[in-house]
């Protein structure tokens, strides 16, 4: 079967590798439908690491992932032909912290397109079938494989305990952004507001939903958001790891508000303890996400969320390559790019 290899940092290439299978009890062998390319794909293919996370062998891409079951293993509840969206990271299931149900901080995660382990851009994979979520009937493919960044959206919701009637600002409108706009709608947050400093995401996030949007360059969060709601936002989610974000939500934040940090960026994060302080500001963090596909899926699946507006561009797997070299520089207006099989 074909592969998509990250053979060195900027050397992307198709190789044969053995069709893996059969499955073992417990796996699903699944047919590989739709993988949309994600910044931190884009970014092992052009800087060949992040962080501690070093390329060092061939790396297969790709982590947000849709397909068809074709085999099971004994013991597993879906059927040959099954859709499903696969959930990218699989935990040892018995450390303290998965055992808590927090089993995204668990320290034997393996976890796609992650060094060392492989990712999706394949043409079948063996996964664990507790991790492949099957799709209502209403669903694509290419929804299917939103459901991965959707799930950091609806994480964030949940760890800003967002509530009905909230004001929400967002700080980032790329995908992560959006997907919390998405889910913090279907949340029932009463005003959203979103900042970021690309005019096109701007425009973005209105069509989807944001009752007010701010150029960060030019104008003041906290001054939007204001306008809105008086006292402030209940909820800040900063999605644009930018190093100023968390300060910027904490001057936006009501006094008792949450703070949610998801986007990680190369810079470390400066914020004003003291200004948090005197608003008594929850400041929370989000690693990935756990248990949050079943709630993306049934968003979407239930028409509360439409996920798929994030798509701007689709390439053929044949065509991988090119939509790599076409992710390291996007146009402004480029949303999610898909890879469909
Ligand atoms: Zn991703
Ligand atoms: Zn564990």
């Amino acid at each position: 079967m074909k592969a998509l290899v990250l053979q060195k940092r900027h050397t992307l290439a198709f190789e044969s590798r053995r069709k893996p299978g059969p499955p073992a009890a417990g796996e699903a062998l699944v047919k590989v439908a739709a993988v949309g390319i994600c910044g931190s794909d884009v970014h092992y293919f052009e800087e060949g690491r992040i962080g501690d996370f070093v390329v060092r062998a061939p790396l297969i891409l790709g982590h947000e992932t849709s397909g068809v079951v074709e085999a099971v293993g004994d013991g597993v509840a879906l059927s040959p032909g099954d859709r499903v969206a696969m959930e990218p990271g699989v935990p040892c299931g018995r450390c303290g912290h998965c055992r808590r149900g927090r089993y995204n901080l668990c320290p034997g995660i393996r976890f796609w397109a992650t060094p060392p382990v492989d990712g999706s851009l394949v043409e079948y994979v063996v996964h664990p079938a507790e991790f492949c979520y099957r799709l209502p009937e209403s669903m694509g493919f290419d929804e299917g494989a939103l459901i991965e960044p959707l799930a950091v959206g609806v994480h964030a919701c949940n760890r800003g305990d967002l509530r009905p009637g909230d004001v929400v600002a967002i700080n980032g409108a790329g995908t992560i952004g959006i997907m919390a706009l998405l889910s913090a709608r279907a949340y029932g947050a009463r005003v959203v507001v979103v900042a970021d400093v690309v005019p096109e995401r701007l425009a973005r996030a209105t069509a989807l939903g944001a009752d007010a949007v701010v150029d960060v360059r030019s104008a003041s969060l906290a001054e939007a958001v204001a306008e809105t709601a008086r006292a402030g936002a209940d909820v800040g989610i900063e999605c644009s790891g930018s190093s100023a974000g968390a300060d910027v939500l904490v001057r936006a934040a009501a006094p008792g508000g949450r703070i949610v940090l998801v986007g990680m960026g190369p810079q470390p994060t400066p914020l004003d303890a003291v200004a948090a302080m005197v608003k008594e500001l929850d400041i929370r963090t989000v690693f990935r996400y756990a248990h949050a596909y079943p709630t993306a899926i049934d968003l979407v699946g239930s028409g509360l969320v439409s996920a798929k507006s994030i798509v701007t561009d689709r390439f053929k797997f044949a065509d991988a390559i090119a939509a790599f070299e076409f992710a390291r520089s996007p146009r402004p207006d480029t949303g999610k790019i898909l890879i469909e099989f």
